[in-house]
């Protein structure tokens, strides 16, 4: 989508930290961490937030959690801990419109 935020970020059109990337997903630092570490992951693809997630469209999802798995590993977050987030909509604070899981970890987190 030629307007968005997150697909020019994928795409190399804007700057960003990149941590991983494949052919369907890429992950990058959040410009404004609230963890020690705070790592974003998006389709390439664009969807606007998990309430559009469709049958033609989910396999990119099981992708994106491969890949958080995978980076949570590098980090060692799968020996602390972690959590994983996708804001969808105004009542949860959606910001940007285009879907995204936070990957945060790297300090004891609070719930909710
Ligand atoms: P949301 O509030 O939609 O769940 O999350 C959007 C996230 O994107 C926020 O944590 C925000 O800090 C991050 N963000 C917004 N604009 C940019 C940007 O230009 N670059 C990066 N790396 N992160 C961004
Ligand atoms: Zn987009």
């Amino acid at each position: 989508m030629s307007d968005c935020l997150f697909c020019k970020i994928a795409a190399g059109e804007l700057p960003s930290k990149k941590v991983y990337e494949d052919e369907y997903v890429y992950a990058f630092e959040d410009i404004n961490p609230v963890t020690p570490i705070h790592i974003l992951f998006i389709p390439k693809e664009h969807i606007s937030g998990a309430s559009e997630i469709t049958s033609e469209n989910s396999a990119v999802v099981s992708k994106i959690y491969e890949a958080i798995a995978k980076v949570a590993k590098e980090k060692g977050l799968d020996k602390s801990g972690f959590r994983v987030v996708s804001n969808c909509g105004a009542d949860a604070g959606q910001t940007v419109f285009h879907l995204h899981f936070h990957l945060l970890g790297g300090t004891k987190l609070n719930w909710p």
